[in-house]
Parts: C-alpha cells; structure tokens; sequence
C-alpha cells in the first residue's frame, strides 16, 4: 500500500491528476453490506432440515476463497474524484 500522501492521486472517473492542498476533489467513501437480516424461518422448522441447509451451504463456501465470501457480505472502497467528477456523481451515485 502506496501513502496516500506521497503517491500521485487520479481521479476514478476521468483520470484527472489531483493535487493534494488545493481542495479542489473528494474522497468518497462507499461501504456496502449485505442484507443483515436474518432469513425468516418458515413454519415451526419440522419441514426444514436445518443439517441438511448447513451442510449445503458449507458445501457451497468451500469453493470460495476467504475474500471472495467477505466480498459477499462486506465491501468498502475508498474512490478519488476531481471536483466536476464528484458533482456529476454525487447527483446520481448508482447511475
Ligand atoms: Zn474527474
């Protein structure tokens, strides 16, 4: 990892370099989870075979690194954006 105050800083979007002290560009934090909530349980769990669901689902992960299952649930990226990046952005983020 580059210091952030050494390394030259681009813009994300249109590869503009940035100048550290001038104040004019941003640092858009974005963190994203997945849905924390808990999956309903249907009926009073007789019909489900809860062993059976876990042992699906430990199936399932052992073909996935561990970031791979991290980037599933939690991912935060740190973007630069020059001054006119950031105002076109921010007015339409999931654009
Ligand atoms: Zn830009």
């Amino acid at each position: 990892m580059t210091d952030a105050h050494e390394a030259h800083l681009f813009c994300h979007r249109c590869g503009a370099q940035l100048a550290p002290g001038e104040g004019n560009w941003y640092v858009v934090r974005i963190e994203a989870f997945a849905d924390p909530t808990p999956p309903p349980l249907e009926g009073d769990g007789d019909a489900f075979d809860v062993g059976e669901e876990i042992d699906r689902l430990i199936e399932e992960m052992r073909h996935m690194s561990e970031q791979e299952l991290m980037d599933q649930v939690y991912r935060r990226l740190t973007l630069h954006l020059c001054g006119r990046c950031y105002r076109d952005w921010i007015e339409s983020p999931a654009g």
